[in-house]
């Protein structure tokens, strides 16, 4: 646990990877807490944040915006969160240019990849996040016959890697990452630094455990359709979706549990079938996504043949239930079996 109080964290955000700032985009809707909570210091306790994210920052980019960049670097920005989004190319497959880069080196005139500003910033960060499941596991951007041999942050630093404050890699994957779920492990991170939390619990992959938990399954508001072996073959159908492709039981997401932005939309939840895009085997083994899951077969052949079964005995439970007790009716005499006692 960080004991010593900090007033100001520094969040040094990488866009640069093989990615489409889709994360930078998806955090602007969080309201749990809002971007704009934390930087205006809304929360009591926290530390002041600076937040540098090209896609979001005053400068719009250029050499003023790459300042804190050097400045991180030389140690300037004490303590900082390094956020890295968009996956890790593989810089030493090819004998010249680059694959993804940011700013240019003043000494030599050239881009400065963005592996390189990893080797920088890292082992000066206090903590290292990975956003979105490109900087987790590789995501669509290192899926089967990419030219660019690209990974997840952990691929390229080591699955053991810490920062120097005892911090494993942070992974909050999805892609985008739901809002909420990054900015509540963000949130976590500041009071982590202010002293006023534990070592953030995450599982092996990195995830925090409050957040990936559990399967999509676990919290679809169409589970009770599945189990009644009632499956939609159509889109637009309100029943379980595994027969028309959802990954649901097997993919660690809480979006159907919690929507996307306060509480709406989602993924099955709302119809679409979940296609494992939190997962570090994303895309490649969950695709074509619209075919059923070859694992889904067993289960909903025996869901089905049981759950027929149990839907009829639940409906004729069900009409009993929305029959009104017979004593509710006018009349000259009280039939609801009253005992009057004195
Ligand atoms: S739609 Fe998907 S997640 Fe929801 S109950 Fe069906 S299989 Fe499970
Ligand atoms: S429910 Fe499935 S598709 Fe939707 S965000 Fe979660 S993992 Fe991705």
């Amino acid at each position: 646990m960080t004991r010593t109080r900090v007033e100001a964290v520094h969040i040094v955000w990488i866009t640069a990877g093989l990615g489409c700032d889709g994360d930078s985009v998806s955090i602007t809707a969080a309201s749990q807490p809002s971007l704009e909570d934390v930087i205006l210091g809304a929360i009591p306790g926290l530390p002041r944040v600076y937040l540098h994210n090209p896609v979001l920052a005053y400068e719009l980019g250029g050499d003023s915006f790459m300042t804190w960049w050097y400045q991180a670097e030389r140690g300037e920005l004490d303590p900082f969160v390094l956020v890295v989004e968009g996956s890790i190319p593989n810089e030493r497959i090819k004998r010249e240019g680059y694959w993804a880069a940011l700013g240019t080196d003043p000494a030599t005139g050239q881009p400065i990849t963005t592996c390189e500003w990893i080797d920088r910033l890292a082992p000066k960060a206090w903590a290292v996040v990975a956003i979105g499941t490109c900087a987790t596991y590789g995501g669509i951007h290192a899926m089967q016959g990419n030219p660019t041999g690209a990974m997840g942050l952990a691929d390229y630093l080591g699955h053991s890697w810490k920062s120097w404050a005892g911090i494993p890699i942070v992974n909050v994957p999805g892609c985008p990452v739901q809002p909420d779920n990054f900015m509540e492990t963000l949130l976590y991170l500041l009071y982590q630094a202010a002293g006023l939390a534990p070592m953030i619990p995450l599982d092996d992959l990195g995830r925090p455990t409050w957040l990936f938990g559990r399967t999509v399954h676990e919290g679809c508001d169409r589970g009770s359709y599945y189990e009644q072996g009632d499956f939609a073959t159509e889109y637009g159908a309100p029943q379980c979706l595994v027969k028309l492709g959802c990954w649901g039981p097997v993919v660690q997401c809480n979006v159907p549990k919690r929507g996307w932005m306060a509480g709406i939309g989602g993924c099955p939840n709302v119809g679409g079938i979940c296609i494992g895009c939190t997962m570090p085997g994303f895309p490649d083994k969950f695709m074509p996504f619209m075919d059923e899951p070859p694992g889904a077969k067993l289960s909903t052949g025996i869901a089905g043949a049981y759950g027929g079964a149990i839907r009829a005995l639940r409906n004729i439970t069900k009409s009993t239930l929305n029959k009104e007790p017979s004593w509710r009716r006018k009349g000259q005499e009280l039939a609801t079996g009253y005992q009057p006692r004195w």
